[in-house]
């Protein structure tokens, strides 16, 4: 039998829960430390799942375990001193998205893992959701041709503050917690950009960043994609968290409907399928979605260290999903379309 790769969390918070839960369900895995410089959010997660073993400093988790992984699952500010930290102790990391707070910041850590040799991926897991990796298998499928226009749209008015405070007070917003995940559908299904447009606004007068944003894409295949998010459309159905999907190629057209309604129109007429996700016994609607795509990325982490492979959503893919957030800031202060392959 295989031994389980010891793991160890980074950052107890509100989301981390999730990936706790997720690593109890994943066979090959487990966690058998935490560390959070907040021993309240240290004992709540510690006793909710059993673990004994505490750190509120990562240097002394670091110092005290055998690790073959860490889960950093705190916020984009502490990601370049922790990862840099698990390259020097030579401990594959996942990092949870955004990478980081600037691009600059994103590349040390590509490098200082490179350097080391220890796998880094980062937690961008939008891609990993059912219905999306649904929208993959159609046009792998070749059942719509070559793919030529797409749009990827999370339109929402659901409160996010509550849960996540700290999304009120920054600068930036939407583009770098949410549309970065919509970037990075937008290239998992046609392809890397060459430019992009960006036009902003904020219509919540309570937060500090930008809670809209629309984003007109040139990829490099050749297709037209358009990516909008919004925290401020109140809609008769709320669909949070749901990422709609419209791709039109040579030979017909997707669409992914609010309630996980997928419609395929191909060259052999329309079919419609319900690719709603599990529910899983420890996952609550409406964030059932994106719990599901925790236990599916943190599976391909698994597989990717047990087969030496490069995870899908490696530190160096993300540098592109997350050049595209840059270039949307960028492209929204200056009216102007931006370059991507200049920033990386
Ligand atoms: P949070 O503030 O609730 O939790 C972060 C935790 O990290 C806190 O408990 C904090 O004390 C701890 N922490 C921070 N710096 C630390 C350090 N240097 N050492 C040890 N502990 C440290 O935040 P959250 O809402 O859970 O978000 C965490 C990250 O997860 C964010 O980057 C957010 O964007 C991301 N997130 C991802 C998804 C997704 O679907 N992938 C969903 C929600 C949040």
């Amino acid at each position: 039998m295989v031994a389980e790769l010891r793991g160890a969390l980074i950052g107890c918070g509100f989301f981390a829960v999730n990936q706790m839960h997720a690593w109890r369900d994943i066979a090959g895995a487990a966690i058998v430390a935490i560390c959070d410089r907040d021993p309240e959010r240290l004992k709540v997660v510690g006793d909710q799942f059993g673990i004994v073993r505490r750190y509120v400093d990562a240097a002394a988790l670091f110092a005290s375990e055998s690790l073959d992984f860490v889960d950093i699952a705190t916020t984009a500010p502490s990601h370049l001193p922790l990862v840099e930290m698990a390259a020097q102790n030579r401990v594959p990391a996942i990092c949870q998205k955004p990478f980081a707070p600037s691009l600059a910041d994103a590349k040390a850590m590509v490098k200082a893992c490179s350097d080391a040799g220890v796998a880094l991926m980062v937690h961008e897991n939008f891609r990993w959701q059912s219905p999306i990796q649904a929208v993959r298998a159609v046009l792998d499928s070749g059942d719509i041709g070559t793919p030529f226009f797409g749009r990827i749209s999370f339109r929402s008015a659901y409160d996010v503050f509550s849960g996540q405070p700290y999304l009120a007070t920054g600068k930036r917003f939407i583009i770098e917690d949410l549309g970065i995940h919509s970037l990075d559908i937008a290239r998992f299904l046609l392809g890397d950009v060459s430019t992009i447009t960006t036009r902003t606004a904020r219509i919540n007068p309570k937060i500090a960043g930008e809670d809209v944003a629309t984003m007109l894409m040139d990829h490099k295949s050749g297709a037209t994609s358009v990516v909008d998010c919004s925290y401020a459309t109140k809609l008769a159905i709320e669909p949070f968290p749901q990422t709609l999907v419209e791709i039109d190629g040579s030979d017909g057209t997707i669409r992914l409907e609010q309630n996980y309604r997928l419609s395929v129109t191909g060259r052999n007429g329309t079919a419609v399928s319900d690719v709603s996700p599990p529910l899983l016994p420890w996952a609550s609607r409406p964030w059932h979605n994106i719990q599901e795509s925790v236990v599916a990325i943190q599976k391909h982490w698994v597989d990717c260290l047990a087969n030496g492979t490069e995870p899908a959503t490696s530190g160096a893919d993300n540098l592109r999903t997350l050049a595209l957030v840059e270039a949307a800031y960028a492209g929204a202060a200056s009216g102007e379309p931006v370059q991507l392959d200049a920033l990386l």
